[in-house]
Order: structure tokens, then C-alpha cells, then sequence
């Protein structure tokens, strides 16, 4: 495994239509691999081919829920709700944007052996199914968003252990 590069908002290959997969090869295998290793190394929750440069529709998604996805092919097959708040994206680092997308949405999609499989998703893991499948299109979150794209906010401790290190240094 090995990490790959994350290709940042700007970069034409985030603008493409991705096409289907239509067989596992060794290098897919390879990919998918690298992709959830990039990912988790960036603290990501989602991750899409056209972010590692790879024009294939293929997506990981991980809500830390103990259940990563392989989507390869996926489609949104049924939504249902709505849910509104920010979203972010690692081709866009440390900046986020209020978003509208379902609350529910069922997808169907092929796993990493290519058999395929429907996945169903409320909060998080909706709007992370949302995200990956907009990208294989070419699409960002902030073509959509609804507000000011503006830097990500840290936690209060994060902000305190800052002021600490400004009063050691002073
Ligand atoms: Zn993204």
C-alpha cells in the first residue's frame, strides 16, 4: 500500500466524468487499497478516483463506524429527507461550506470483487455517498453550497493548547 497524492480543488481532474469499472485487475485491487490507506491518513471520510487522479468510478467511504465501503459503480437509487450543514472535502483542506442532501439515501453499487450490493445511509454516511458519487461526475461541494466557503473551525482544546505554546513562547 502507498499513500497517493491528493489532488486539490483547481486541478482539472477533479472537473471529469469518471468511467465504469468493468473488471477487478491487480492495479484496481492496488488502488482501492491506496485510497482508504490516503484517506484514513488524511482523516477523511470519503475519498473518490478523480481525488488520487484516477478517472474511474470508484469511492471508499469511512464514517468510523467500523464498516468502510467500496463503491465502484455506484448509483443513488432512492432518497428520502433532507439534512443541511457543513461539509468539507480533502481537495479542499481545512475549509467547509453549509450543504443541503438527503437525509436517507440507498445506493447500489459493486464491492471490491465486483459483486453487487445495495447500501442505505441516514446523516453522515448519506451525505459521504452524496459527496464521493458528485465527484465521478466531476462535481465539488461548492458548487452547491449554500453559504461562504470558510475555514474549518477547531475544538476548543485545540485552541487552548495554541494559547499555551503563544504564552511559553512569550
Ligand atoms: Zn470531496
Amino acid at each position: 500500500m502507498a499513500l497517493r497524492e491528493i489532488r486539490i480543488q483547481g486541478d482539472p481532474v477533479l472537473e471529469k466524468k469518471c468511467r465504469p469499472v468493468k473488471e477487478i485487475t491487480p492495479r484496481i485491487r492496488e488502488l482501492i487499497d491506496d485510497m482508504f490507506e490516503t484517506m484514513y491518513e488524511a482523516n477523511g471520510v470519503g475519498l473518490a478516483g478523480p481525488q488520487v487522479g484516477v478517472l474511474k468510478r470508484i469511492c471508499v467511504v469511512d464514517i468510523g463506524d467500523e464498516h468502510p465501503y467500496v463503491l465502484i459503480n455506484p448509483e443513488i437509487i432512492e432518497t428520502d429527507g433532507e439534512q443541511t450543514g457543513d461539509e468539507g472535502c480533502l481537495s479542499l483542506p481545512g475549509k467547509a461550506a453549509l450543504v443541503t442532501r438527503p437525509n436517507h439515501v440507498k445506493i447500489r453499487a459493486f464491492d471490491e470483487n465486483l459483486e453487487e450490493y445495495t447500501a442505505e445511509g441516514e446523516g453522515l454516511l448519506a451525505r459521504a455517498f452524496c459527496h464521493e458519487i458528485d465527484h465521478l461526475d466531476g462535481h465539488m461541494y461548492t458548487e452547491i453550497a449554500e453559504g461562504p466557503i470558510h475555514d474549518i473551525e477547531y475544538a476548543e482544546p485545540e485552541d487552548e493548547d495554541a494559547e499555551t505554546e503563544e504564552d511559553e513562547t512569550e
